[in-house]
């Protein structure tokens, strides 16, 4: 068996097209959407990554803005960063780009984020609205594996997914976009050992670690849908996932690539989603009264 590749790019597309309709109507109000990505890493494959988003956004008409605090930036500093972005009017999306320097606890800091610019869903009161069902914009990553997967007729409702990988950017949030799309989800971490007990059993698997290699074709069952989130440089300078492509592709029925797969769909999301908060907070600033409107005389 050769595994289909499931491709970003006509996700990615399709999302681009919703992504033009809002830059058109932010236009007309006369408002260039801005996105703002934190940056406090020399990380390899983040600094990948954060370059993707930049070239998406320019692409879409949206204004990137990175701002690099550095590898040795404070938490103070990186506190304030974000408070000032999220009051200023040009900004309408704000990430804070992970991994933070060492002692730095980016629980703390991600609460500095205003929930309305929280576009990659970092803010811990979206994860808690996405858990309740309630609006609230859902990690990118967790969104683009859903994406991918429903644009290339992978049902969900009543399947088996096991997702290697806890954090609360990837494993978490795609737990609750699981459930509420009715799969029956396992998610595992580093002591959910042996890893292909639960791989195996899935119809479904995602890869959500860091680890180059970590899966490889017998940790799932033949016919098996593999998403591979995974972003990692190895020191020759290529980009792989967390799958072993060459095993994986004789058992699976499809898999992501790396690059081009779940990485494509999460820029144009976090791009998508910037449009859709400048809309809300235009909206919500023309809807707001000018001084003595409607005052009674
Ligand atoms: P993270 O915060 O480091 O979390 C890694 C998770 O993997 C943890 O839950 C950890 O378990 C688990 N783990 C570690 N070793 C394991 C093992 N041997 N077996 C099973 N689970 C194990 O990483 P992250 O931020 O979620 O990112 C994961 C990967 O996705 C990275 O490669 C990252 O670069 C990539 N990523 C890609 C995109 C994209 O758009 N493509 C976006 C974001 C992240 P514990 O909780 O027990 O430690």
């Amino acid at each position: 068996m050769i595994a289909l590749p499931l491709l970003g790019a006509p996700v990615a597309r399709r999302l681009r097209t919703e992504t033009d309709k809002n830059v058109t109507t932010l236009r007309h109000r006369g408002v260039v959407p801005g996105l703002a990505v934190v940056v406090a890493t020399d990380n390899e494959a983040t600094l990948w990554y954060v370059r993707s988003i930049a070239r998406a956004a320019d692409k879409a008409g949206v204004n990137c803005t990175v701002v690099d605090l550095g590898a040795d930036a404070g938490a103070d500093e990186i506190a304030s960063t974000l408070s000032l972005l999220s009051a200023d009017e040009d900004v309408h999306g704000i990430i804070l780009q992970t991994p933070l320097p060492p002692g730095v606890d980016g629980d703390e800091l991600v609460a500095h984020i205003s929930a309305a610019k929280d576009v990659d869903g970092a803010n811990p009161l979206s994860l808690g609205r996405l858990a309740v069902g309630q609006e609230a914009f859902a990690p990118a990553t967790a969104r683009a594996v859903v994406e991918l997967l429903e644009h290339h007729r992978v049902s969900l409702a009543g399947r088996h997914v096991t997702v290697v990988g806890r954090s609360a950017v990837v494993g978490k949030p795609l737990l609750l976009l699981l459930l509420q799309r009715d799969a029956t989800v396992t998610v595992c971490h580093s002591r959910s050992q042996p890893l292909e007990r639960y791989t195996s059993e899935a119809g479904i698997v995602v890869a959500a670690v860091g680890r180059p290699g970590l899966l490889t074709g017998d940790h799932v069952r033949p016919g098996a849908v593999v998403v591979d989130v995974g972003t990692n440089v190895l020191e020759n300078g290529e980009l792989v996932g967390d799958v072993d492509p060459v095993s994986m592709t004789e058992v699976a029925s499809a898999l992501t690539p790396v690059p081009g797969g779940v990485g494509t769909v999460t820029t144009a999301l976090l791009v998508l989603h910037t449009t859709q908060a400048a809309l809300r907070l235009t909206e919500e600033l023309a809807s707001v009264p000018t001084v003595g409107a409607g005052a009674p005389s």
